[in-house]
């Protein structure tokens, strides 16, 4: 592939004026000259000063300074966690919540889950001890269900403000409030080098502290022609920058796990047939799903001689900081929601990333010494295809499960909720009435007691709704279960390249009539019969992890039963009920096959059944999806089998007898022989 060298991204540091630190050099360092050689360092007392002076400090620095690790580490050697008060620090990542944690942990010789802690969706590595809390920032979202004033917090941190999550948005909204009335509350909102005039102008005109940026000068080549296939061009360009380019290891930011996995696996593959031809290449994903101990190898210095190659998502543009790092090559993309509120139809897509995206990812090649950023794209591509910035996810998302939130947290008015930018109108306006549908808030827009209810759980108000319905058709055992399931989504079947006709045989093994939900039932209590046994797992191509997972997932939603009145009860194999509750929560989601293939009922959108779903061959007439993901055409992911009759015992409020007639039933017989759940 040819690249052209076309601009260069200024340095702070003149190319030469620091050699690049040998990785043995690094390891031999005591952790506490790491801490020291940090560019927020030499600020700390300054930093400090500031904190106590002002109550809302936005903080902006260079990724890598030491923002995320070490201030709310000089915060606790300062006092702020005097009288059992602890200090919040979110994060838009699970991955970068648990491995800052992990990080921080070391740092103050302390086990993990002790002093320092970790807090994500299902996973709880706090104790009574824990005052260091570094979150998700939907985390802290509940905390406020619980402790609307935050009253147990010293201060509250609110990470990677620039990233712009939803969950980050409305924390501004929610601690502008409580820092009004508790005046002794410290917020930092700390960000990249962006957008920081905004945070400052919503708080206020709160004071922005600048650290001092320390990042050599970078440059930014382009392809010559625009690139057809970016995953064999990036595997390409890795090999080529490895056999052309000095030492230096390299990161390459694709969309998402599958991606990952297959480049990596291509990089192996090619690495071994090259054998000794070339120096050693290590390979080393970074995605979410990934487990701890596979994530915390990235940070493993690389053993001289080799070169190491880290293949990551999005988290490794700001969030984490990988040291050595000399090249960055970026395809261009990610992986991003989109919302349509017309429709109602989310969906995840992969598009080209933004200029200032683009640039942050070039920066990481900087870090310890002049680097090297080659874009899989031409320069033209970036002048004229790329969005400057990208769009808040605010106005890119469906608001239920934040709507429901503010409600539950007696915020009424959310049209005059203090947004950093406003979600669209009709977003707002079709949460709404969408959780008046679910049931979750009554005529004038108050929450009901159902809605409280769901609330309390935390998953999507569907999802939620499911839940509850699964009391009334008392089958709540096998409804939590596909609760759980469907929470570790996508990752349940193993499908190794080498075994693609034994893995796709053992998936098919588990196809219950009905569809997909009802495979994941099956999948997991296989599993649970055979002792969870890991084994059983390896046998079946299913990941031990994410039933593992699934389990944890399963465990706390049983805890969380009795608070929302739901008792514990078996539907003895009449699956029949199981659908029902599901579709309790799901009449959104409906589609029913018209001549012209499948169309959403209420919208009349074109969809399809995902090739992987139990039902893409037997095509019934009414079904149910749990989500669409739009790649080459808008695929129904995880469906199940209905029956039109249940959409009106479900949801008499939502669906007209009318629009659900069926214009071949007429041309039918009314009923031939017996349906296949009556047989099964
Ligand atoms: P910022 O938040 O300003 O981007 P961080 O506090 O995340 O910076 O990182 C500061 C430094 O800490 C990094 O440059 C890196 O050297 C080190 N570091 C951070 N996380 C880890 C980790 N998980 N393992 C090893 N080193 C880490
Ligand atoms: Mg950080």
């Amino acid at each position: 592939i040819e690249f052209v060298r076309a601009a260069q991204l200024q340095g702070d540091e003149e190319p030469s004026s620091v050699p690049p630190p040998s990785a043995q050099a690094q390891q031999k360092e005591s952790i506490q000259a790491v801490r020291r050689s940090l560019p927020v360092f030499p600020f700390r007392e300054e930093l400090l000063t500031a904190i106590a002076n002002h109550q809302v400090l936005i903080i902006e620095g260079e990724t890598g300074s030491g923002k995320t690790t070490q201030i709310p580490q000089y915060l606790f050697e300062e006092g702020y966690t005097k009288k059992g008060m602890k200090i919040a620090c979110t994060q838009p990542r699970r991955v970068a919540a648990m491995s800052v944690a992990a990080r921080v942990a070391r740092e103050m010789g302390v086990k993990l889950g002790n002093e320092v802690g970790y807090s994500i969706r299902f996973e709880d590595c706090t104790s009574e001890r824990t005052v260091l809390r570094y979150m998700t920032d939907g985390m802290l979202l509940r905390e406020f269900l619980s402790e609307p004033d935050l009253a147990s917090y010293s201060v509250v941190m609110v990470d990677e403000a620039h990233e712009r999550t939803l969950h980050t948005d409305i924390l501004f909204g929610l601690i502008k409030d409580v820092a009004r009335f508790r005046p002794e509350l410290k917020v930092l909102v700390a960000s990249a080098t962006l957008d920081t005039a905004r945070f400052s102008t919503f708080f206020d005109d709160a004071p922005v502290f600048r650290i001092p940026g320390r990042r050599f000068p970078v440059d930014i080549f382009y392809t010559k022609a625009p690139e057809a296939d970016y995953l064999e061009a990036c595997v390409v360009s890795v090999l080529q920058i490895h056999v052309t380019q000095p030492s230096g290891d390299i990161l390459v930011f694709l969309t998402g796990q599958e991606e990952i996995e297959a480049a990596c696996e291509m990089l192996q593959d090619r690495c071994r047939r090259l054998g000794s031809k070339i120096r050693e290449l290590l390979v080393l994903p970074i995605y979410a799903n990934l487990p701890s101990d596979m994530q915390a190898r990235i940070f493993q210095p690389t053993p001289p001689g080799a070169r190491k190659v880290v293949v990551a998502t999005n988290i490794a543009e700001t969030s984490l900081t990988i040291d050595g790092i000399i090249y960055v090559l970026d395809p261009g993309f990610c992986k991003q929601k989109s919302y349509n509120p017309r429709t109602g139809m989310e969906s995840l897509t992969v598009t080209p990333c933004s200029k200032a995206s683009a640039n942050q990812r070039a920066g990481r090649a900087g870090r310890v010494a002049a680097g090297k950023c080659f874009r899989l794209y031409t320069a033209w591509a970036y002048q004229h295809e790329l969005e400057e910035t990208t769009v808040p996810e605010i106005q890119r998302t469906s608001l239920g499960n934040v709507v429901l939130l503010l409600k539950s947290l007696g915020i009424h008015d959310l049209m005059h909720f203090d947004f950093l930018d406003p979600p669209p109108y009709e977003t707002l306006l079709l949460a709404l009435e969408q959780l008046y549908a679910l049931g979750a808030l009554n005529h004038l827009g108050e929450l009901t007691t159902s809605g409280r209810k769901m609330a309390e759980l935390p998953v999507d108000p569907m999802l939620s709704k499911m839940i509850l319905a699964s009391e009334k058709y008392s089958c709540s055992e096998e409804i939590l279960t596909v609760a759980a399931m469907l929470s570790v989504n996508n990752s349940i079947f193993y499908r190794p390249k080498d075994k693609v006709v034994h893995a796709d045989n053992a998936r098919v093994n588990f196809f219950l009539p009905g569809g997909d939900h009802l495979v994941l039932l099956n999948v997991y209590t296989q599993w649970a019969e055979s002792g969870y046994s890991s084994q059983w797992c390896y046998e079946n191509f299913v990941q031990f992890r994410s039933m593992r997972r699934a389990r944890d997932v399963r465990e706390q939603l049983e805890g969380l039963l009795e608070r929302v009145e739901v008792g514990l009860t078996s539907c003895q194999g009449d699956y029949i009920r199981v659908r029902k509750a599901i579709t309790s929560g799901y009449f959104y989601h409906t589609a029913r096959l018209t001549r012209s293939g499948y169309r959403t009922v209420k919208q009349q959108q074109t969809v399809f059944i995902h090739p992987n779903s139990s039902l893409f061959e037997q095509q019934p007439r009414w079904l149910l999806y749990h989500e669409l993901v739009l790649t080459t055409k808008e695929f129904m992911r995880q469906v199940l089998e209905i029956e039109s009759s249940w959409l009106l015992e479900v949801a008499p409020h939502y669906y007209k007898a009318k629009e659900l007639e069926d214009p071949h039933a007429k041309k039918m017989p009314k009923k031939v022989g017996k349906t296949r759940e009556e047989l099964g």
